[in-house]
């Protein structure tokens, strides 16, 4: 199966030399969350901005801008994010992190000591599709670099919780 991993390096690396949605926005009304990786140094900034937080899982994220600076997992899959959340539903977003974690989590469970979830499923029980974010399926052998995959998606989910609490 090289031809997929060179399809899946090939997204990768386009996602890394021309990063989606880079930059920031202004806060308020966005929101603005810092992740980091210490094991790699990876850095993300996430600003995100909701129509109305108070709406819960109902409101929309209408705009994400990322900043930071790291390896070119990290940076891809900040970009593959920020184009795969924007104009969804904060439901929908938690739906595409759930289906992208599962995918990731075959490692990180080992990593964290807990109990290794297999994940064969790459959409959720309704369908989630994940696009471009399968290229980064490949990651899960390398398990030193999940954490450098999922930092965006754990940063995003801070923001998300932060722009809730703060309309609350
Ligand atoms: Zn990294």
């Amino acid at each position: 199966m090289s031809g997929l991993e060179d399809l899946y390096r090939e997204i990768i690396l386009d996602h890394y030399r021309s990063p989606r949605n880079r930059g920031e926005l202004p806060v308020p009304p966005a929101t603005r969350v810092e992740g980091f990786n210490p094991l790699c140094g990876d850095e993300i900034v996430v600003y995100l901005e909701l129509d109305d937080a108070s709406k819960g899982d109902d409101a929309t994220v209408t705009q994400v801008r990322i900043g930071g600076q790291g390896c070119s997992i990290s940076q891809s899959s900040a970009s593959m994010m920020s184009a795969a959340v924007a104009g969804k539903t904060v439901r929908e977003v938690k739906e595409l992190t759930k289906a992208f974690k599962s995918m990731m989590s075959i490692h990180e469970g080992e990593l964290e000591g807990g109990e290794a979830v297999e994940a064969e499923e790459s959409t959720t029980g309704d369908g989630t599709r994940l696009g471009d974010l399968e290229a980064l399926r490949g990651v899960v052998k390398f398990p030193v670099r999940i954490k450098c995959a999922t930092l965006s998606w754990n940063t995003l989910a801070q923001g998300l919780e932060e722009a809730a609490a703060a309309s609350a």
